[in-house]
């Protein structure tokens, strides 16, 4: 029955009146619109909602609604704020996103003192950087965000920006060296190549970038209505307001050139399946070790294709075939792309800091939204508050599912069971606790496919044993996974009824059936050792800084020197990295802890069809994704349940006029006065629901005292 009034509504205001903003219990929902929509993000448009505080929720549905609202609460109740911004890809979670951190900007620096200027403006730079370096053409959408993201903005008390913290998720490597058909590589390499007349680019040898491998597998490589040459322009200017300054740009986008030559060595079979480096590329391997990374050539030469193998304390020499030189090629390509990528956060990073004033004790009020139980207000490190803004990529499910799908629908289970215990598990304790007459409504709790993935002998776990077996493989791992016994209780975990490399799991959006080949490789993320050395004793400092070669007086426990090398040797050395999935598990748990400590506000955007065709709403495809966020499940809470409550005292407060026949009633029996408040300005007294020791009210009602409160 909601399934089909939500959808009605949301098809109704988006095409008939253009409306791409919608509330769905607590969640916001924002429906790609495919058009340019700048009308509704103007400065008018910031005005319009600034300052409106509570009362937003009485304005037209917005972005610019939602920040207002995580700014008051976070004014009002001094707690951290977050706003979770999901959806699948191409849905405008981006988009999303950057008009809340425009949102807090335009707030932000009217209220800053002089000495703070600036810090808005560079917040708001970071984005071009981390799209050039971090975003992709896909099938999907043109400028589809390959990593996630979570920006912490730091506020002072007068919500001054008070510098802001990026952390990164997850950065999708393999794109560096490998395209499928119509998609690109990250943009900053053609924004390079087609800027390559520039001064910043000069000595380079610039190509186009259909000449590379790299950026030429997926086709053309142009996109339309992208100009990847203005688009340089900008991402340069940004760095500057970033403070990486001329020299430093260059010597990364030196790396990235040298990038496109190496991914354009190929490989000859020189007889026994034994890889030799094709003749015709003398040239390109000169300009890569002469002019862009100062290394020894012949070095890179012998150790393109050669490993070195130790057993039984002897070294031995083992020749690789051309598809593992390729591989090993790439995987060195990969691991100084994410070394460049790590070091340019690093700086962002180091740029968005500000110093911060030390906040005075100030007055706190319960949130009456709060769900939680009312905790120490936690602040950020500096002691302000912030607001997080979080762009993480969406559940996926393709044709071919891979360790890369694995991680990403990893994230939307945890972030799935945050939102429940938000909208679902905690709401309905308290209104027990509360003893208010409640139809209990049934959640799917997740836990149980989470635990199947991060427990104790879960598949994150036996990945990694399998990933320290020197030897094992893919499809060992899937016997194992096969074989074992605890997987079999578990209901989320199923093998596929035909026979193939593959395992399914019950995601709470969908099924997902996940090939193992590549998980070993992709978990481990392994370069060859020799191969690195060589890049390593590089003349250019830059190299070696990104690398970590100089870590003891360079880096600050930033681990970008942190690389993992192949060591298929016997015995094993001690691994100074920790694979991937780790990793990514060790970095959810702190997002969640992050998350968990601050108050939420949900914005689930909904791509409306698959042609990006504008204000066009196909039923089928927006239905899918509401369910798959738990828009439809939040709704029939919101209209079941009672999303607003204020402790009686703080009621009283807040709407003493509302009953002046109580005198000091609200005061001396404050639950007496919401009653009698109530009452009498709510005909309806479904409407409202009284406990021990708080008043709830349905959707709707607190806008409507609100009204009334500012009209009396
Ligand atoms: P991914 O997961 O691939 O990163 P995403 O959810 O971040 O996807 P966006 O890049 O934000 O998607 O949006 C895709 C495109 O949709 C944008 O480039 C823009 O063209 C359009 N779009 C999204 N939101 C809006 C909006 N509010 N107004 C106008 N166009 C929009
Ligand atoms: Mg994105």
């Amino acid at each position: 029955m909601h399934t089909f009034s939500v959808l009605y509504n949301l098809h109704y205001r988006f095409v008939e009146q253009k409306t791409i903003y919608t509330y769905c219990g607590i969640v916001l929902v924002a429906i790609n619109p495919y058009e340019d929509c700048s009308h509704l993000y103007g400065q008018e448009m910031i005005q319009v909602y600034r300052g409106v505080g509570k009362q937003v929720r009485g304005l037209d549905p917005h972005v610019y609604a939602v920040a207002e609202e995580a700014i008051f609460d976070m004014s009002e109740y001094g707690k951290n704020q977050s706003i979770i911004v999901s959806g699948e890809s191409g849905a405008g979670k981006t988009v999303s996103a950057k008009f809340a951190m425009r949102y807090f900007a335009a707030v932000g620096s009217a209220r800053s003192s002089s000495s703070l200027t600036g810090i808005e403006d560079r917040v708001l730079a970071s984005n071009p950087i981390m799209e050039a370096i971090g975003n992709a053409k896909t099938i999907r959408n043109d400028n589809s965000s390959r990593f996630g993201k979570f920006i912490q903005i730091n506020f002072t008390e007068r919500f001054a920006i008070a510098g802001a913290e990026m952390k990164t998720y997850l950065l999708e490597k393999s794109r560096v060296v490998f395209q499928a058909q119509n998609e690109r590589n990250y943009h900053v390499f053609y924004q390079m190549c087609a800027a390559k007349d520039d001064a910043m680019l000069k000595n380079l040898h610039l190509e186009d970038a259909v000449n590379y491998f790299y950026t030429g597998q997926g086709g053309h490589g142009r996109i339309a209505g992208v100009d990847d040459r203005a688009d340089f322009a900008e991402t340069t200017k940004a760095f500057g307001l970033l403070g990486i300054n001329a020299d430093q740009q260059k010597d990364i986008f030196r790396v990235l050139a040298g990038l496109l030559q190496l991914g354009n060595i190929s490989f000859a079979s020189g007889g026994d399946e034994i890889a030799v480096v094709e003749a015709s590329m003398q040239q390109g391997i000169k300009r890569l070790c002469s002019d862009l990374y100062e290394i020894d050539s012949t070095a890179l030469d012998t150790w393109l294709t050669v490993r070195e193998i130790r057993a039984a304390g002897d070294t031995l020499r083992k020749p690789l075939n051309t598809s593992e030189a390729i591989a090993s090629r790439d995987a060195l390509a990969k691991v100084l792309y994410s070394a460049v990528f790590a070091w340019i956060v690093h700086k962002v990073n180091e740029s968005l800091v500000e110093k911060a004033p030390t906040p005075s004790p100030r007055k706190q009020h319960v949130d009456p939204m709060s769900t939680a139980t009312p905790a120490t207000p936690t602040t950020s490190s500096k002691g302000n508050r912030f607001i997080g803004v979080l762009d993480i990529y969406g559940f996926e499910t393709f044709d071919i599912n891979s360790f890369e799908q694995f991680c990403i629908n990893y994230a939307n289970e945890k972030l799935q069971q945050q939102f429940n215990q938000h909208v679902f598990k905690l709401e309905q304790e308290e209104y027990e606790r509360e003893e208010i007459a409640w139809v209990r409504i049934d959640f799917y709790d997740n836990q149980p496919c989470i635990d199947l993935i991060e427990d104790k002998l879960g598949l994150i776990d036996l990945l990694d044993e399998q990933c320290r077996m020197g030897r094992g493989t893919d499809v060992d791992w899937l016997n194992q996974l096969r074989s074992s016994v605890a997987l079999k209780t578990k209901p989320h975990f199923e093998l596929p009824k035909i026979q193939e490399p593959a395992f399914i799991v019950k995601h709470f959006a969908a099924d997902v059936t996940y090939r193992v080949d590549g998980f070993l490789d992709k978990n481990k993320d392994t370069v060859s050792e020799q191969l690195l050395e060589v890049i390593k004793k590089s003349k250019f400092p830059f190299l070696r800084e990104i690398l970590g070669v100089e870590e003891q007086t360079a880096t600050n426990g930033t681990g970008y020197s942190a690389v993992r090398v192949t060591n298929d040797s016997g015995p094993q050395k001690k691994q100074n990295k920790k694979t991937v999935s780790c990793q990514f598990r060790d970095s959810l748990r702190d997002l969640m802890m992050i998350l968990g400590s601050t108050r939420p506000h949900y914005v689930r955007c909904i791509k409306p069809n698959d042609q990006k065709a504008s204000f066009t709403f196909d039923p089928k495809r927006a239905i899918q994704q509401l369910r798959a966020c738990g828009v439809l499940e939040t709704v029939r809470i919101s209209a079941a349940g009672y999303p607003s409550r204020w402790l009686y005292d703080d009621f009283g407060k807040r709407y003493r006029v509302l009953y002046p026949e109580g005198k000091a009633m609200w005061r001396d029996q404050p639950k007496k006065f919401a009653e009698k408040a109530c009452a009498k300005w709510i005909d309806d007294h479904s409407k409202f629901a009284l406990g021990k020791s708080k008043i709830f009210f349905r959707t709707g009602q607190v806008a409507q005292l609100e009204r009334l409160r500012s009209e009396t």
